[in-house]
């Protein structure tokens, strides 16, 4: 059963920035020098090896990492994909095979929108055990809110692959892998990938959803979110919240971002169509101004109708940016 009773995410947000010792401060983070800090932008709170005026949402710095990547080597689509999956089923995960993108075992959902679901709501309630504990699965999604941004931000689809990274902590597992193993895991897949750990920023944030809450890491390197990872930890009763009997690690990263961070490309979908781009730029006869293109893409971070409360105003700020017009 999915709980009736919702909350208020962002009275949860001001709640656990004052406990953020409790929900936020992990060693695997403190010991590789990791500190928290504080955006002069937005006021989030953020973890990062190195000093910074600002956090590394795109709201706040853009794409920085647009013709400017921090990784040496470039990765294709699919290889990203095989590198995560070598890394993290030889470090005791299980591969689960996608689901489908119809969520027909849901009653509350039409569509697969995060790699979560395919595990809600029985292995998550604790009725069913899931197929591996821990385990991994590259999840097709489809999420119709975000179709408005498609070819605007650079980052979003009609539908995309949700990497997942999920342990389920039951009564019977006890607390087997939680916060600490999560984000460490999370470091080190990313390293495999070429990230430098000090191009990471952790921010802190809260995810609620199906009367369920709790703390999360969104990490990002250079303005780009790459992945959030929540821990599944409380859920709303008639009486207030409680802790959940099972805890979830719910992890979720984007694919085609992964990939995207490795080449610095204008947009994520020159990595993950590749050839396909270039023959219909031929097959169509278009030629592309391609310095205002990439000034466009370092700002095209900040266009998200869902974070932007004034888009044609946002519009107009990005043209006067660019020194051209609108249209
Ligand atoms: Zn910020």
């Amino acid at each position: 059963m999915i709980s009736m009773y919702e909350v208020n995410k962002e009275e949860l947000k001001a709640q656990f920035a004052k406990e953020w010792e409790k929900h936020y401060k992990l060693n695997a983070l403190i010991q590789r020098g990791f500190k928290r800090q504080k955006c002069k932008k937005c006021s989030r709170a953020f973890w990062s090896t190195i000093q910074r005026e600002f956090c590394a949402d795109p709201a706040c710095i853009g794409y920085q990492f647009i013709g400017n990547t921090p990784v040496k080597k470039k990765l294709g689509y699919v290889e990203t994909w095989k590198t995560i999956e070598k890394y993290f089923t030889s470090h005791g995960h299980g591969y689960v095979k996608p689901y489908p993108t119809v969520a027909r075992w849901r009653d509350d959902l039409y569509f697969t929108i995060a790699s979560i679901n395919d595990f809600q709501p029985y292995v998550v309630n604790g009725e069913l055990e899931p197929p591996f504990n821990p385990l991994i699965v590259p999840q097709p999604c489809v999420r119709f809110p975000d179709i408005s941004n498609v070819g605007v931000s650079g980052r979003h689809y009609t539908n995309f692959v949700m990497i997942g990274q999920h342990a389920f902590n039951t009564d019977k597992t006890g607390l087997f892998y939680w916060k600490e193993e999560a984000i460490e895991h999370d470091m080190n897949y990313l390293k495999q990938l070429g990230i430098p750990e000090e191009e990471l920023v952790f921010m802190e944030d809260v995810w609620a959803g199906g009367g369920n809450f709790g703390p999360s890491m969104e990490y990002f390197v250079r303005g780009l979110e790459l992945g959030n990872c929540v821990f599944m930890q409380y859920e709303v009763t008639p009486s207030g919240p409680r802790e959940l009997k099972t805890k979830v690690i719910d992890m979720g990263a984007g694919q085609s971002r992964l990939a995207w961070i490795t080449t610095g490309d204008p947009t994520s979908y020159e990595v993950v169509f590749g050839d396909v781009i270039k023959q219909m730029k031929k097959d169509n006869e278009i030629s592309i101004d391609n310095d205002l293109f990439v000034k466009y893409a370092k700002i095209s971070g900040s266009l998200n109708e869902d974070e932007v409360s004034d888009l044609e105003a946002e519009k107009v700020r990005v043209a006067k940016m660019l020194g051209t017009s609108e249209e």
